[in-house]
């Protein structure tokens, strides 16, 4: 018996290397990764620019804590700010934790600061913001609250895209919103840009503070820097993890100069948080994405996918949609995808779910586009044997019945 929790399902495969968009078993069989670590992997697996400048320093210096000056992390927030446009930031080691770090800031800034009573934290329905007390509260979905209780007050979960609900919502002791633009594990649905200027809107009015959790959005993924800057609107606080270290745990929040006395002198910290090894990772992963201009690839790559996808799964009868932002694509069905999963493995395509009937597409930023000819062509068969053998099934289930 393997002495680990089963918090997780059985491995999908037995991976031993990778590289770039490719991993390889075991066996020796290759697979095409289009889960990039469920989004972490912006380079690709083993990127080579990352892992000098990680190894460099891996022969200089790990770990001090923060009570010294760590030079990769004051550059590697600077790089941060540059492309958020926010001016300070906080480093953790995972999403959870920057979104943590997120409602912490908004509350005290709001109770020390603003000198208000406000605590209450608006979240929206199929959100997720992590799997600490405060992140499950905070997300909208009732399965990963269940068993928990008591969980922490002030938090509360409406419809995503409803303004009146945010209005009637709204009250004395509304602190903030805090929202994902393109909600990643709940069935990649991207904010309406309406509502989403209209959120804003209600924030200026009453006074309260916008969280935009970036944690799967961020670092490129949709074709810019954070998912945000697609939309007319300004966050005061943002959070980013996944894409970050290129596999490296490193999560932050980046906030703009109001909030600064929110987070005073021992008010917060980490351990870990922000090292020199994590921060390196950081910085090399960011200025890669930079030099390589990949921003542009995944509007590009990104647009392809779907043309793709339209041209040669478009029309069959089971499928729903296909949505997305950048290289963040979901594909809806009117069945549950699970299956789907293991014939696209058992080709050679590994994917990923977002909810039971939404089929989730991350590739790496750099995947090329013979990758994305040869993931759709083997996800094309897939497709034909998953509904031949639902078809089966479904036959079998009525001879059974008569
Ligand atoms: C994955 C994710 C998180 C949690 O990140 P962890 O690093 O697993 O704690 C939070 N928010 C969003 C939007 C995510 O996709």
């Amino acid at each position: 018996m393997i002495p680990l929790f089963p918090t997780y399902p059985a491995g999908l495969i037995h991976p031993v290397k990778g590289e770039g968009s490719l991993l390889w078993d075991e066996k020796g069989n290759a697979y095409l990764d289009f889960t990039s670590g469920i989004g972490v992997l912006q380079l690709g697996h083993v990127p080579q620019e990352v892992k000098q400048k990680v190894a460099e320093q891996l022969d200089k210096l790990w770990h001090t804590s923060n009570l010294f000056v760590i030079e990769p992390q004051i550059q590697l927030a600077k790089k941060v700010a540059e492309i958020s446009g926010m001016d300070l930031v906080f480093f953790a080691n995972s999403g959870a934790e920057a979104n943590e770090a997120a409602i912490k800031l908004a509350r005290r800034y709001q109770q020390v600061i603003k000198k208000q009573a406000r605590y209450q934290i608006i979240t929206f329905e199929q959100s997720f913001h992590g799997r600490t007390l405060a992140t499950l509260t905070a997300t909208g979905q009732a399965k990963v609250k269940e068993g928990f209780q008591p969980l922490p007050e002030g938090f509360v979960s409406i419809p995503f895209g409803d303004i009146e609900k945010l209005k009637q919502t709204i009250s004395a002791h509304t602190a903030a919103i805090l929202l994902e633009v393109v909600q990643g594990e709940g069935g990649i649905h991207p904010a309406d840009e309406k509502w989403l200027v209209e959120v804003e809107k209600l924030v200026r009015k009453h006074d309260l503070l916008l969280i935009i959790d970036e944690v799967q959005t961020g670092i490129g993924r949709t074709g810019k820097w954070f998912g945000f800057q697609h939309y007319p609107i300004q966050p005061d606080i943002i959070t980013m993890a996944k894409g970050l270290g290129s596999g490296f745990p490193i999560g932050a929040m980046a906030a703009r100069e109001k909030l600064k006395e929110g987070f005073s002198l021992g008010s917060h910290g980490s351990t870990f948080g922000g090292n020199f090894l994590a921060t390196t990772a950081g910085l090399a992963t960011i200025e890669t994405i930079e030099k390589q201009n990949l921003l542009a690839h995944v509007v590009k790559m990104g647009s392809y996918l779907i043309e793709q996808l339209q041209q040669e799964i478009g029309d069959i009868p089971q499928l729903k949609e296909i949505r997305g932002k950048g290289l963040m694509i979901g594909i809806e069905w009117e069945i549950p995808v699970a299956d789907l999963i293991q014939i696209a493995k058992d080709q050679g395509l590994l994917l990923l779910t977002a909810g039971p009937h939404v089929l989730r597409l991350l590739p790496p930023l750099n995947v090329s586009q013979e990758e994305i000819d040869q993931a759709v062509a083997i996800l094309k068969r897939s497709i034909d044997q998953w509904l031949k053998n639902e078809k089966k099934r479904a036959s079998e289930r009525q001879t059974r019945s008569v």
